[in-house]
């Protein structure tokens, strides 16, 4: 009989995150600080993060131990099921064989929580009581909310305007976990009130809602910040994901020739991918060659279109400059349904791996990814979060790609979360009035002329 899911016993679930920096071919350019351009020390980052964590994000130690607390509370929904999903390759009547590892199984309904429940962890280790972060869809601050409701921790939440305004559940979610929610931008901070007086029906969007959280953490000595993507440390918790999906396809007898991620910060992608790729940079595995591929909004091409520059991961220029693939800080990206994928910047780490030739990068618009979305509803149930229609989307076309070519390629991809807080924009699909949309040429072209200058390290 074929098999449809293969399941990890709890007693296999990883022991370790797998810490890429270990087995780059080229160092990771340094983070910089934005005063003195100089590369930033640990203690630079101590207003706003546990040193812990701090010591995860510059660390090139391999293997970084997960704490039995941490796996505890990861035995409520890990190890994750990775699917074969025979209907969906019978639909597209493709030789090819597609699996997805499915990370919707979590308590919020995505991957985020992997990486929320060890960020609240270490600060409560830290002693802290209260966090400020910001969220686009709704995800990462239900899933923070959730992790600080078992830790202890206040958790106080800026949720990107539009997102505020299309999923009212999420910001319930958020305060079922006990977490307080305003919309971003907000009067509560200078960054929301400087962009307020411009413009009083700003949409938000990621990196001004960031600079709103950071403004309340570096301004409060007794709160500390959480981001829920880009940076190295929440890259590394996420790769919980691809170690299992890795003895999963032992269990199948079977081996990834295409690895699919959809990329906003670039948390899930490295999650899945990042333990394939240094298994391959230190030369094991398989011979053959895999091909990772990242997968954005037509709407917000960071990886495709994006400069590879320093740049500032907030609107409002708080944070440290990191080297990514950037549409620039000040761009505002349409107001796309796929609100966890519209942030101007990327993961230094993927963009690093992408600047390296090590991954590809596709964009595709909303339509066509609901298309894939809706379609992979009606043959495997799951209905995906918007986000997840990307790489479903970019499943099908390397699926129907072998179907052409007549080859039975085996595709993996990373179904990063359910859809049930999005319905909205499925109605909206259902009606026809879900509209692909393009930026604004000439803000993208001034956010570009905006980097910041970095002179090249002697
Ligand atoms: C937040 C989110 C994303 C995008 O964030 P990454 O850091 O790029 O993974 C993708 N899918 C879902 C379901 C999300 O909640």
């Amino acid at each position: 009989m074929p098999t449809t899911k293969y399941l990890l016993d709890e007693s296999r679930m990883p022991r370790h995150w797998y810490n890429i920096a270990a087995d780059l071919p080229v160092p990771l350019p340094p983070p910089l600080h934005p005063g003195t351009l100089q590369p930033l020390g640990p203690d630079d980052l101590a207003p706003l993060f546990p040193m812990s964590l701090i010591m995860q994000e510059v660390s090139t130690e391999r293997e970084i131990e997960i704490p039995e607390p941490i796996r505890e509370v990861f035995r409520l929904w890990r190890p994750s099921p990775l699917f074969r999903a025979h209907r969906l390759e019978k639909v597209l009547g493709t030789p090819a064989k597609i699996y997805y590892k499915y990370e919707g199984v979590s308590p919020a309904g995505s991957h985020k929580p992997n990486t929320a429940v060890p960020q609240a962890w270490y600060n409560a280790q830290a002693g802290i009581k209260k966090i400020s972060t910001e969220t686009g869809a709704g995800q990462w601050g239900s899933s923070l909310a959730f992790a600080g409701a078992l830790f202890n921790i206040a958790v106080t939440v800026f949720q990107v305007r539009i997102s505020y305004d299309q999923k009212p559940y999420r910001r319930a979610l958020m305060e079922t976990y006990g977490a307080v929610c305003h919309p971003s931008p907000s009067n509560l901070t200078n960054s929301g009130r400087a962009v307020l007086e411009k413009n009083p029906n700003h949409p938000g969007s990621l990196g001004l809602a960031i600079s709103e959280a950071v403004e309340v953490a570096a301004t409060n000595d007794d709160t500390k910040y959480a981001l829920g993507s880009v940076l190295n440390h929440v890259l590394l918790h996420q790769t919980i994901v691809g170690q299992e999906a890795m003895a999963q396809f032992e269990m199948a007898g079977d081996d990834p020739d295409v690895i699919i991620g959809c990329t906003g910060g670039g948390s899930n992608f490295a999650g899945i991918a990042f333990p394939f790729i240094g298994q391959q940079l230190r030369g094991g595995g398989k011979t053959k060659k895999r091909r990772v591929v990242a997968v954005e909004p037509a709407a917000c091409p960071t990886l495709t279109l994006g400069k590879f520059a320093y740049d500032f991961g907030d609107t409002s220029h708080l944070t440290p400059l990191v080297k990514m693939h950037t549409l620039g800080s000040t761009f505002t990206p349409p107001g796309f349904h796929a609100g966890g994928l519209r942030y101007h910047g990327m993961a230094p780490l993927v963009s690093h791996l992408k600047e390296l030739g090590l991954i590809e990068a596709s964009a595709y618009h909303q339509t066509e990814c609901f298309d894939a979305g809706v379609l992979f509803a009606r043959a495997e149930g799951i209905v995906p979060a918007p986000e997840a229609n990307h790489a479903v989307k970019a499943a099908v076309v390397e699926a129907l790609r072998c179907k052409a070519e007549g080859k039975s390629e085996t595709i993996l991809f990373n179904l990063s979360g359910h859809g049930h807080f999005d319905m909205a924009a499925y109605s909206a699909y259902a009606a026809g009035k879900l509209v692909d949309m393009d930026y604004d040429q000439a803000e993208l072209a001034m956010a570009l002329a905006g980097l910041p200058s970095v002179p090249e390290p002697a």
